[in-house]
């Protein structure tokens, strides 16, 4: 850590490959017996690097937009190993998503397949589609990031999808053949799974005396990371939850997906950061960094827990602790925050760590998912590098913005100024 932020600076990500691929093999292994397709979810990492190697692996992608599709694309997956969700699909997005003959589509409404199926018939063009259900289930996670309860924005409830089918499931470019579930993430237990493949069980019963044949289904990700301690079910945990229920369907023929995200890269990546100042502020003692919301937005925007420590072989790692263990020795409560003018912009509050002092190198632990990809320019603040290790290698697999980037598309306009 201490090379790396000599050579690449900090604010940077550091991500390890043989955590992503241990990662990938273990989701694969433990879904083998379904054989399931698994489509990396590049919006939780999506450094064309980090795509290349899962694609190595035999990945597939999930993408929420065109841009990452193209992303998809340029790490050299073909786009039949991608499937494509999101609610708001512009017609520009569906065009592409066609001419590049996407794997999958996953429709989110009714209105949404019906631009589609004009979008298809138009370039005589067929494209397998999946319908989003929403089986209202609670997946007990964040309220932002659940997405599988009947007041989301996301898929067609139970009832509605039946009646989809019916009119939707014979069309002659746009087959709708698929269903499609991704109900949120994290969830840390497996019942919601279950809950959701079991309602997915009784449409497909229903679909079938409608004369309606499924042919694949995609349950999405939202499978946990362990940010704090050894939270999260492992891989294994999560398919033999889903595999009783998934292993009759698979033998009538039914292809089967997974977009796993965060569980693949959440803890391959660190954020590397400096300490700038330090401040005590009456009783409060804030560690000033280099880097805060900007460079990973998780706990301000989700109040989300990230273990964090100084880069210093001195100070052994401590088991993470959420708020002032004052009487373990040596350490203080300090809150880690970034530059930003917002006092929304921290890393940690209140929380135990040796003390710090300028110059010291802080690691926040778990942030391979969800952070760069989420990371902004707020404050004029030019994104972090990433760098990927791979043993004793160090590659930058981004360069640090700079400011002339930030710059690049602003014009001098004279007429009106
Ligand atoms: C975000 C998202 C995922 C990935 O979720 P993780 O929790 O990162 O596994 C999968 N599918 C869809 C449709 C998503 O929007």
């Amino acid at each position: 850590m201490r090379e790396i932020a000599r050579t690449a600076g900090t604010p940077t990500f550091v991500y390890s490959r043989a955590t992503l691929e241990g990662h990938f093999d273990r989701l694969q292994t433990a879904f083998a017996p379904i054989d399931a397709l698994l489509c990396y979810s590049v919006k939780s990492c999506a450094n064309l690097s980090v795509l290349r190697t899962l694609a190595a692996r035999g990945a597939g992608m999930d993408v929420v937009s065109v841009g990452e599709l193209q992303r998809a694309l340029e790490a050299g997956i073909p786009a039949d190993k991608c499937v494509y969700a999101g609610v708001g699909k512009r017609d520009d997005e569906i065009i592409a998503a066609l001419e590049a003959g996407i794997g999958l589509l996953n429709v989110e409404s009714e209105a949404e397949f019906e631009n589609i199926a004009r979008i298809a018939n138009q370039l005589r063009t067929s494209v397998r589609c999946a319908l989003r259900i929403n089986p209202d289930v609670d997946p007990k996670t964040h309220r932002y990031t659940s997405t599988g309860k009947k007041e989301t924005k996301f898929g067609v409830d139970l009832e509605r999808a039946r009646r989809f089918f019916q009119q939707w499931g014979h069309h002659e470019y746009a087959k709708l053949e698929g269903l499609h579930l991704h109900i949120g993430s994290p969830i840390y237990t497996v019942d919601p799974y279950v809950e959701a493949l079991k309602k997915t069980c009784t449409l497909i019963e229903d679909l079938t005396s409608d004369g309606i044949e499924i042919r694949s289904i995609d349950l999405g990700g939202g499978f946990g990371a362990d940010y704090e301690s050894d939270q999260s079910p492992s891989a294994m945990d999560y398919a033999d939850a889903i595999l009783p229920l998934a292993l009759p369907l698979k033998s009538r023929g039914i292809k089967f997906f997974l977009e796993p995200g965060r569980s693949i890269a959440a803890n391959a990546g660190v954020l590397l950061l400096s300490v700038l100042y330090t401040k005590q502020s009456g009783e409060k003692r804030f560690a000033i960094c280099d880097a805060g919301m900007n460079a990973l937005l998780r706990p301000s925007h989700y109040g989300s827990f990230h273990f964090v420590w100084p880069v210093r072989p001195a100070d052994a790692l401590v088991p993470p602790t959420r708020s002032s263990a004052l009487s373990m020795q040596g350490l203080v409560a300090q809150d880690i925050v970034g530059p930003l003018c917002e006092s929304g912009d921290f890393l940690a509050l209140d929380r135990a760590l040796p003390p710090l002092a300028r110059g010291d190198l802080l690691a926040v632990f778990t942030a391979g998912a969800y952070g760069m990809s989420m990371a902004s320019r707020y404050n004029s603040s030019p994104l972090p590098a990433e760098v990927l290790v791979s043993g004793d290698r160090v590659a930058l697999i981004r360069e640090r913005e700079t400011v002339e980037d930030l710059l690049a598309h602003e014009r001098h306009v004279t007429a009106l100024l």
